[in-house]
């Protein structure tokens, strides 16, 4: 079959579908220990919630309502309204339900936004979006319609104590002119847990808005739900801002339901879009937040449920980590939200592609941090060895799994370092 440039292009095995294949594989391979994808925890406490919610919604009749009617293309407009009445509330922010679309997932609106603003321009000239921060999701390398349509840079290193370090935006190399069309970052951070300081968001903003283009912020771990972040950090929004949330984190990754939040000329683009690629977003999460909105309980079991579990466990995780490994050379970025902790392993004699086929073929799954590099700008072309020395560990596994699975990883570098 002779597939279209676009047809090649999204036929390649990409980074994000090997993760995902691991993911589903792990999931039905007895005895795998997966510690790679982003899937979110199970959390009882929430499991009964959602049991008892759509019991609620069943009985009275909104689960059916939803299940059976198309939405409009900017998505389920009660919820709409009660997403915006609640951040309003909340952070006193100036939207309305026009500040607001849904889509399948907040991956599908990443695939949106980046293609209606970067790659071809209808000038001729190709624009790219900045990752003002490398390493960054993986999710995003492979979505533009176009090659080639993203810088990245690498962070400034801060040596933390106790074999901890963090990353920071290196502003004094982030160069901002014609070629970029919008600015993107996720906070908290996959894959690495960090999240940017209140500072460097007003500085990217600034840059943004001083250069007339976007700052994405993907939110899917952030403030106020999920809320998996550790750190007191302001919420951000302006009508400068793209701020793409989700669903998935707070335990409902089956209902595909993205949400972003911007300005009117942006949510008709991608409500427009929306009707092309899918007529209406999927209304059975809308229904279920707009029930959870309503009743007072999204934001109450994000900080008093799903924030605390998070947090205890990447404690747990990290002290697990650090005994168990009691090598110098390896660090832990610190943990400051999301579900991951990511793994420095400095002077690591091969690659962290070649540890992570070490470890699956002891049935451990993490995902090698070379996937996270994408975009690097020309002056950091030159090879580095950082970006070799790191993976991505999710630490959402019962207690069992995670001894047993950071017990084979410690082996594992051990192994690797005394090869050297
Ligand atoms: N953004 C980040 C940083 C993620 O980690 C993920 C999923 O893991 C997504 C976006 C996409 O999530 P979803 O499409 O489930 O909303």
């Amino acid at each position: 079959m002779q597939f279209s440039k676009f047809g090649e292009k999204f036929n390649r095995y990409s980074g994000i579908n090997r993760l995902m294949d691991d993911l589903n594989k792990g999931l039905r391979t007895p005895g795998a220990i997966m510690l790679g994808g982003g899937n979110p925890a199970t959390i009882p406490a929430m499991q009964d919630y959602f049991h008892q919610a759509t019991s609620e919604m069943l009985a009275n009749g909104d689960l059916v309502a939803a299940l059976g009617n198309y939405d409009g293309p900017q998505g389920k407009n009660t919820f709409l309204k009660a997403l915006a009445d609640l951040l309003h509330e909340t952070y006193g922010w100036d939207i309305s339900e026009k500040n607001i679309s849904l889509t399948n997932g907040s991956q599908s609106a990443f695939f949106y936004l980046f293609n209606l603003l970067a790659g071809k321009q209808l000038d001729g000239s190709h624009k790219k979006i900045l990752l003002p921060l490398a390493p960054e999701y993986i999710g995003y390398s492979d979505a533009g319609l176009d090659d080639d349509i993203f810088v990245s840079y690498r962070p400034e290193i801060e040596q933390l104590d106790n074999r901890m370090f963090k990353y920071h935006v290196d502003f004094e190399q982030l160069t901002v002119d014609e070629s970029v069309a919008a600015i993107c970052v996720s906070r908290p951070t996959n894959p690495t847990g960090n999240v940017l300081t209140d500072a460097e968001v007003a500085e990217l903003d600034r840059l943004a808005r001083a250069n007339d283009i976007p700052l994405i912020i993907d939110n899917a771990y952030g403030t106020p739900f999920p809320n998996i972040i550790f750190e007191e950090v302001t919420p951000f929004w302006n009508r400068n801002t793209i701020l793409c949330m989700s669903l998935s984190k707070l335990g409902l990754p089956g209902v595909r339901c993205g949400i972003v939040i911007a300005n009117e000329e942006t949510t008709a683009a991608l409500t427009n879009l929306n009707g092309i690629i899918s007529l209406a977003p999927g209304g059975f999460g809308p229904a279920i937040a707009k029930h959870m909105i309503e009743s007072g309980d999204l934001l109450r079991l994000s900080e008093t449920v799903i924030k605390p579990f998070y947090k205890e466990r990447a404690e747990f995780a990290v002290s697990l980590l650090q005994q168990s490994i009691s090598d110098n050379r390896f660090k832990i970025h610190k943990p400051e939200g999301a579900m991951f902790l990511w793994l420095w392993f400095d002077e690591l004699p091969i690659t962290t592609m070649e540890l992570y086929d070490r470890l699956k073929a002891r049935g451990v799954l993490i995902v090698p941090g070379e996937y996270f590099f994408f975009g690097q700008s020309e002056q950091s072309e030159e090879k580095w060895d950082h970006a070799h020395q790191c993976l991505r560990m999710n630490y959402v596994q019962d207690e069992a799994k995670m001894r047993d699975g950071i017990a084979i990883i410690a082996d594992e570098v051990k192994k690797a370092y005394a090869q050297a």
